[in-house]
């Protein structure tokens, strides 16, 4: 299969959100052959049945092209919503007064449902509450501490049948789990999903959390945690700590921080993450025009060449490839944008140091001085072998210019490692010695044409081969 961006080989990732324009075999393929590297399922919509369908799809295309397509399960989180309105959406102009309950009913303006049980209990007067997607904005006049609290309109308009609502001031008593997110995760324990990701993370607490539910179901999915909450943005470095990848959730976050504030929040989260070897995701209306157009707009064009520019490992698409008209073209047009900003990126921050109170302090420093050795010496590539991944993430967090090749004998691992920038995985399970290893990678990356004879190339391994320990071994190659 002939893949655009692979060919014009690029370092930042695609990840593209799937749905009903996009999820059918022959517009998946379409999708990944315009340059996607990892499909998103939202589990805010949708069900399991359809969603273990459009997985098989994934994985024949996987197996049938030799791809290593990755799969991102966004769960849910604690999400609130409105319920259902009467004749789909209730008129309140500003001024007026709305009462949310907690108790299911047709809304109205005297008695609306919101999905919150103890809402009345946990809110303050003069708090804000806003409504879809923060288009209706509310500040709480009384609450009766048990079931009721009657809101003024600061901003009204139509308030619609299940629309979100944020409480950018509230101090949620919610969990990060909820029973929704518990049955898509007891799913996605029988999935081959690489990533999941969890929706309004508040603290790294709620990380553990994630991370415990998948290890007792003995799944090795990876997390990333959605930053769309003010208390995250408080709480990022122990969040970073926990997880092992981060999304900036621009759409959530853009309602309960100053919107204003969404761009350098983007460029803080991008720089701590490449210091700690946490890949970052930027989502949320980088090309949202082309879910009817057929090309984006400047303004688009610009901020996905500055996440670009940020140091992001991945961009996401959501409507543009879910819902959106063009689903194969946005990710063209995005794959052309990166294209594009690759030329001009540098790392804009100190290079990341290894950490000396890490238990992977030695394999760390190896990894960092063969991304900086392949700078010195302007190797073509760098190797590196993984069975847990951390090779590839601490390499390339270094943002070599050289490119970046892991092999692995973990069939679930390759395809996780398609999120990190600038990462390329093959499978690869002889283990018999190094020199053997070495001459392997060299013949299988002279075959793909990604090194020619004369190149230079930095191995990293671990010695010796059959005791598997972390990557403790550095070797300059030059290919024959
Ligand atoms: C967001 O809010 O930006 C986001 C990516 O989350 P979701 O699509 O689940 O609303």
């Amino acid at each position: 299969m002939a893949l655009k961006s692979k060919i014009l080989h690029q370092n930042t990732k695609i990840v593209a959100t799937l749905g009903p324009a996009s999820d059918s075999k022959e517009n998946l393929l379409k999708l990944i052959q315009a340059g996607a590297d990892v499909l998103r399922l939202n589990f805010s919509h949708g069900n399991h049945e359809n969603k273990k369908e459009i997985i098989q799809r994934i994985q024949e295309i996987n197996e049938e092209h030799g791809l290593h397509i990755g799969i991102l399960g966004d769960l849910q989180g604690p999400k609130l919503r409105v319920g259902e309105m009467k004749d789909g959406g209730v008129e309140v102009k500003t001024g007026e007064k709305i009462t949310f309950v907690n108790t299911p009913c047709v809304g109205t303006i005297k008695k609306t449902y919101m999905s919150y049980e103890s809402f009345a209990a946990d809110v303050q007067v003069g708090e804000k509450v806003l409504c879809d997607d923060g288009k209706l904005e509310f500040v709480v006049a009384e609450t009766d501490g048990k079931s009721k609290v009657v809101l003024e309109a600061t901003f009204g308009g139509i308030l619609k049948s299940n629309k979100g609502v944020n409480l950018p001031d509230t101090k949620l008593s919610l969990p990060s789990l909820t029973k929704k997110d518990i049955e898509d995760l007891k799913f996605i324990l029988t999935q081959p999903i690489n990533w999941v990701a969890l929706s309004f993370v508040r603290e790294a607490k709620d990380i553990v959390q994630l991370r415990d539910f998948l290890v007792r179901g003995g799944h090795k999915a990876k997390i990333i945690a959605k930053i769309e909450k003010p208390e995250a943005v408080l709480n990022i470095k122990d969040i970073i700590k926990e997880t092992d990848a981060v999304m900036i959730a621009r759409g959530d976050l853009g309602v309960e921080v100053p919107l204003e504030q969404v761009p350098s929040i983007q460029k803080r989260i991008i720089s701590m993450c490449i210091q700690k070897a946490k890949p970052t995701i930027v989502a949320t209306q980088m090309m949202e025009s082309m879910i009817t157009n057929p090309s984006p707009t400047r303004a688009e064009v610009a901020d996905v060449a500055n996440a670009v520019l940020d140091g992001t490992d991945a961009v996401m698409l959501s409507g543009e490839t879910s819902v959106g008209m063009h689903p194969d073209v946005v990710v063209q047009h995005m794959s052309r944008i990166i294209a594009e900003a690759e030329k001009n990126y540098e790392l804009q921050d100190k290079r990341p140091k290894p950490n000396r109170k890490s238990v992977t302090y030695n394999s760390d420093t190896i990894c960092i001085n063969a991304a900086k050795i392949a700078s010195d010496i302007r190797a073509k590539a760098i190797s590196g072998l993984t069975i847990s991944g951390h090779t590839a993430f601490r390499i390339s967090s270094y943002r070599p210019k050289s490119r970046i090749f892991i092999f692995s004998p973990e069939k679930h691992m390759l395809a996780t490692m398609n999120l990190i920038w600038g990462v390329k995985s093959f499978y690869y399970d002889k283990f018999t010695t190094t020199d053997d290893t070495i001459e392997d990678i060299a013949m299988i990356l002279k075959k793909h044409k990604h090194v020619k004879v004369g190149d230079s190339m930095v191995n990293t391994g671990s010695m010796p081969l059959h005791k598997r320990p972390r990557t403790n071994m550095l070797k300059i190659t030059v290919i024959e």
